[in-house]
């Protein structure tokens, strides 16, 4: 059974994580065991329904309001803001649940941020409507601030930033990424050539990003380890001090490490930026709200820090595509960019000029949004407007709870703290209880794992006689599990990753044992030939 396939394991390594991981889901799929199971997606199996129920009713009141300034069938007039707050009020059923969500809501807006009750009511009911190109184009009015003060809540850690801070929302995390590399190339702030701090292992589009043509950055990788709980360590962070590192990338807490940056190593980064103080920092912090005691590099960096955040993994929420990068008002991007040569604010002028009297006073976010549709396009750019409002539905559930725990909230981190304590149980290895650990993710060294159950002897035997891969190939087309190879993530050899995120609960024990009985056979096959080569 243990053939050698290594030719076709070889070409098959040079793929990318996630292609690799489509090609073992097909042979799982074709697979003769009795049960497939796919735990290589990141994506959730759960959903908030509160802010999708409650945006349908924004839906249902938004058309009665438009029916009062002009009725004839299908057809239907706009939205009057005078008065529209006591009919939206009005409109709402006391007993109804969704409805007391939005009473809260609307408390929260009128009462917490201080805002009109008829602008707010009229800028989230124009939103679902969505009869009007997004104005301002960088985020809707009433938006911004909800998405601020849901940043400041739950990312920052005390540290208040929501009247300073910038937002763009954008479709997902991924536009905010490609947006943001693109704009930092157009504004000269990378360039071919210049390093770049990665702090790996990380989600791939990272990986893949800067090795593009488009780039040819340098890499310089950060890399947190097995034997460091997967955090990034004293010695790697200092290596940011250097002023030719241009750029840090890092997502955080990881993919797929799991793991929220400490106190300890934030406070190390802002020592190192103290004498890099033009570092350039990119967090991804889309896991945020599945560790404990949060807190993002832009709370305590965030002149330097653009932040990116997106609402596809608590809220289960991947097809509304909902994200957004974060800068704060004062920025070191936009102080670069004052700082570039005549001939560059020439070029840039060239660039900018179309759309900005004055482009060399034009914001780095808002060179991003103008980028984001490749500038002639700016005056109808930004994120559809009925996104924006989900968003900030999202936002609200958390922002009504006020001091007392969310319960979405915990309610999801119980979901895949159980799961990844299932996994850990049924492997029969400790379980990582850090509070730095989100849990979403779970990694495992299959040498590792075959050191501890049987010998090094037997580990190194694996290294030497198999392809990488060869334990996630066998894994899918043996047992029909599937889990995502994370050297692709550039993690270290025999890495797996699986995602607590996407399957029923008692499925973790399965492929827990799934994994164990796989190397079982392993070990059988390797004790066989331990005898032939004794004769
Ligand atoms: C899932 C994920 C994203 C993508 O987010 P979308 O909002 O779905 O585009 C971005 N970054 C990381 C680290 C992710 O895991």
């Amino acid at each position: 059974m243990m053939s050698s396939r290594s030719d076709r394991e070889k070409q098959v390594e040079k793929l990318s994580a996630f292609t690799i991981s489509a090609g073992m889901s097909k042979l799982a799929q074709e697979s003769s065991a009795h049960s497939f199971l796919n735990a290589s997606r990141g994506n959730p199996n759960w959903i908030n329904t509160k802010a999708r129920l409650a945006f349908a009713r924004l839906v249902q009141f938004g058309a009665q309001e438009s029916q009062r300034t002009l009725h004839r069938g299908d057809l239907a007039g706009y939205v009057q803001q005078e008065g529209i707050a006591q009919r939206f009020l009005d409109f709402l059923q006391p007993n109804d649940a969704t409805d007391q969500f939005l009473q809260q809501s609307y408390t929260y807006l009128t009462d917490t941020l201080s805002m009109d009750g008829d602008t707010a009511i009229k800028g989230l009911i124009d939103g679902v409507i969505g009869n009007n190109y997004p104005a301002p184009s960088r985020s809707l009015s009433v938006v911004e601030p909800i998405l601020n003060h849901y940043l400041e809540k739950n990312l920052y850690h005390g540290v208040p930033l929501a009247d300073t801070t910038e937002v763009f929302p954008t479709e997902g995390g991924t536009a905010a990424i490609v947006y943001l590399f693109h704009a930092l190339r157009e504004n000269h702030l990378i360039n071919p050539g210049d390093k770049i701090a990665i702090n790996a292992p990380i989600f791939t589009p990272y990986l893949e990003i800067p090795t593009l043509n488009d780039y040819e950055l340098v890499e310089l990788d950060l890399t947190s380890t097995a034997e460091n709980h997967w955090e990034i360590d004293s010695r790697q962070i200092a290596k940011l001090a250097d002023p030719s590192i241009k750029l840090f990338i890092t997502v955080n807490p990881s993919n797929p490490g799991s793991m929220a940056m400490t106190p300890q190593a934030l406070s190390e980064l802002q020592a190192a930026v103290a004498k890099n103080p033009n570092l350039m920092i990119v967090t991804d912090d889309v896991y945020a709200t599945f560790a404990d005691h949060f807190q993002s590099i832009y709370a305590v960096l965030p002149y330097n820090t653009l932040l990116v955040y997106s609402f596809s993994k608590l809220y289960g929420a991947t097809g509304w595509r909902v994200g957004l990068v974060a800068a704060h008002d004062k920025n070191v991007y936009d102080q670069l960019i004052h700082e570039k040569s005549a001939a560059i604010h020439e070029r840039m002028g060239k660039r900018y000029g179309r759309i900005a009297l004055h482009p060399e006073e034009m914001k780095f976010i808002d060179r991003m949004v103008a980028d984001s549709r490749s500038i002639g396009l700016y005056h109808t750019s930004g994120l559809s407007t009925p996104q924006q409002v989900m968003m900030a539905l999202f936002s609200l559930t958390n922002l009504v709870c006020g001091d007392q725990p969310d319960p979405y909230i915990t309610a999801s981190k119980k979901l895949i703290n159980d799961r990844y304590r299932d996994f850990f149980d049924a492997l029969e290895i400790p379980a990582n209880e850090s509070p730095h650990n989100t849990k979403y993710y779970a990694l495992i060294n299959i040498y590792k794992l075959a050191a501890i159950r049987y010998d090094q002897a037997f580990a190194d035997y694996l290294k030497e006689n198999y392809e990488e891969i060869d334990f996630g190939m066998r894994l899918a087309e043996m047992h029909g599990t599937v889990l995502m190879d994370g050297t692709g993530f550039g993690a270290q050899a025999g890495t797996l990753r699986v995602s607590q995120a996407n399957l029923a609960n008692p499925d973790y024990r399965v492929i827990a044992k799934n994994i164990l009985k796989l190397l079982d056979a392993y070990h059988a096959h390797y004790l066989a030939a331990q005898k032939d080569g004794n004769h």
